[in-house]
């Protein structure tokens, strides 16, 4: 089992949000294309939810 990330936490009503879906992206600039999973072809970026307000976010996993 993968260590569980850091938890993400609305910025709106500050609780814990979940994670909702992982996507595969295309790079878009240089930084991103040096952390690209050569695997995969593209990034993984985590989607969270806000249980709360239903805000979504989503950030790269690390
Ligand atoms: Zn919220």
């Amino acid at each position: 089992m993968p260590a569980k990330s850091d938890p993400m936490i609305c910025s709106q009503c500050g609780v814990e949000m979940n994670l909702h879906a992982e996507k595969l992206v295309e790079p878009t600039n240089a930084q991103e294309a040096a952390r690209l999973d050569l695997a995969l072809g593209g990034l993984i970026e985590e989607i969270y939810t806000c249980p709360e307000c239903g805000k979504a976010h989503s950030r790269p996993l690390s």
